[in-house]
């Protein structure tokens, strides 16, 4: 499949999971074969429901635009600096789940609580300092949460979740909203106990 497919595949299943409302999160794709750090990413404030493959944005290492139909995705810095730190990353997503995102505006991290957050996630869940939405800074203040970890939270905003693949990156954004809403569930009815 090729890569605004995948994008475009992906988008449509976080909308209908509810990982996002409205036009809300946003996903890319690292092009296959580039050397420039060039990616695909999903356009900025289109509803998910009538996306489609030529909506997708493709933007290059230094941000220039491909498709000149629509904008890109408001936060295209914040990708951009992951794909460039870190040549391993091939995709991203970013949500704006709910039980995680509660957890980003208290500003509390997801201890070590489940077996899955080990290999899914890379362990326990930080939040990153807050910054605007679609700033530079932002990109600049996650970088050093993904070093050894598929996902962190961003202050008062949402999720972020990155993989080799899509699918990795996607399965990690729904672990992070299922250990953020097991926590959530665990911390209501008594003391959670975290593991080592
Ligand atoms: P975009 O629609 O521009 O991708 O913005 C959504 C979002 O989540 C901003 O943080
Ligand atoms: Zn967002």
């Amino acid at each position: 499949m090729e890569e605004d497919k995948i994008v475009l595949k992906a988008a449509k299943k976080l909308y209908n999971q509810k990982l996002v409302a409205g036009t809300s999160g946003n996903i890319s794709m690292r092009k296959i074969g580039s050397i420039d750090n060039s990616f695909f990413i999903t356009p900025s404030s289109l509803p998910y429901d009538t996306m489609v493959e030529g909506d997708i944005v493709e933007i290059d290492g230094n941000g220039v635009t491909k498709n000149l139909s629509q904008k890109p995705s408001s936060e295209w810095k914040m990708h951009l600096a992951i794909y460039k730190k870190y040549p391993n990353i091939n995709a991203i997503v970013h949500t704006h789940s709910p039980f995680a995102t509660s957890f980003a505006v208290t500003r509390q991290d997801i201890p070590l609580i489940l077996i899955e957050m080990k290999p899914f996630l890379g362990g326990d869940i930080k939040v990153a300092p807050f910054k605007p939405a679609g700033s530079t800074e932002l990109g600049d203040v996650i970088l050093p949460y993904l070093e050894d970890r598929n996902s962190c939270l961003l202050a008062n905003h949402g999720t972020i979740s990155c993989g080799k693949n899509m699918d990795e990156a996607y399965t990690a954004s729904e672990y992070v909203e299922d250990a953020a809403k097991i926590y959530y569930y665990a911390k209501t009815s008594g003391t959670p106990i975290i593991l080592e």
